[in-house]
């Protein structure tokens, strides 16, 4: 009765559908597949994308399992996306110089390493970049987002980046990074005025910490009053929406970019990437918000 109901139109995994996916750990709330899917049915192609939970010791099993099973391309997320550059026979200036690869296009084989983080974080950013060549920048946080986004601001032509970061040797560390890139940089700790104090002068601010995320709760400590209303205020964070600080952001009148922009630009030029095919960006962004809310 039920297979009566189901039309072989609708049947659309067959031995032909490529298959591409995302691994990580923990990736039960990724929104990688709900992108990725929509967009090989808005373009026609005969694929499906899928998320495996692979646990750190089982990263080069799972990369053996790729080329094995011919999967056609991946997302990597945490915490992968270092230690698998030690798997791929080829890695991009862009994955090189950050260290951290976050797609990967299988060609015949051969597997090829590329970070969209760059790209998704900055083209956000394209109505803005003559407002921020030349300019200052407050970036909290220090991990793999956060580098990714040093190579980003350098590439934007930012001349000075204040880096606040929980922890010093980290924060250290991407002080070194932003120097070595050309960048005037300074690691300023995580100190709630000293932060605030610079919220009054620089161009963007930019949250690259999960505070303020779903589930994982706390704020980043700026608040409205200190916030320039011509700054840029950037929240890598997609859920919710609206964090606390891009609330805060609003209030003292100032631009807001939500997480999910770099989300869906990310996601974008990693489907360009294994499918020639540049989505658009709209219908991308409206079904992950849809997503988001349910
Ligand atoms: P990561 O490498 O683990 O780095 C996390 C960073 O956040 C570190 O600087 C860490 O500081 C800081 N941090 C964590 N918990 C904190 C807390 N309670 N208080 C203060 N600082 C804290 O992670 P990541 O890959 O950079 O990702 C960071 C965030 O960006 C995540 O929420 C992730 O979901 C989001 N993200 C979004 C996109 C997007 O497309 N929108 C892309 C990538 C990442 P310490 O050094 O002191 O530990």
């Amino acid at each position: 009765m039920i297979l009566q109901r189901v039309s072989i139109v609708e049947l659309r995994i067959r031995a032909s559908t490529g298959v591409y996916c995302i691994i990580g750990y923990p990736i039960a709330h990724s929104l990688s597949p709900v992108i990725h899917n929509y967009a090989f049915r808005l373009y026609g192609i005969d694929a499906v994308y899928v998320a495996f939970e692979v646990r750190p010791e089982m990263l080069e099993a799972a990369v053996n399992g790729i080329r094995a099973l011919g999967i056609k391309g991946l997302t990597v997320t945490i915490p992968h996306k270092e230690r698998i550059v030690a798997y791929l026979d080829y890695i991009d200036d862009v994955a090189k110089s950050i260290g951290a690869v976050n797609t990967v296009k299988n060609e015949d084989g051969r597997l090829l390493g590329y970070n969209t983080d760059v790209w998704g974080f900055l083209e956000p950013l394209k109505p803005y970049t003559s407002k921020l060549k030349g300019g200052s920048v407050l970036l909290i946080g220090a991990g793999g987002a956060a580098r990714a986004i040093v190579y980003a601001l350098k590439s934007l032509g930012v001349t000075r980046v204040y880096i606040a970061n929980r922890t010093a040797d980290r924060g250290l560390l991407m002080e070194k990074y932003a120097l070595s890139l050309g960048l005037d940089a300074k690691y300023i700790g995580f100190d709630e005025i000293y932060m605030n104090e610079l919220s009054r002068s620089v161009d963007l601010i930019v949250n690259a910490t999960p505070l303020g995320m779903h589930g994982v709760g706390g704020r980043v400590p700026i608040r409205s009053d200190y916030i320039n209303k011509d700054a840029i205020v950037y929240d890598i964070v997609y859920n919710p929406l609206e964090t606390p600080l891009l609330m805060e952001a609003k209030k003292a009148g100032a631009i807001t970019i939500s997480g999910i922009e770099m989300l869906v630009f990310q996601a974008i030029l990693a489907f360009e990437i294994w499918t020639g095919i540049r989505p658009e960006p709209k219908p991308l962004r409206d079904v992950v918000i849809k997503a988001l809310k349910h």
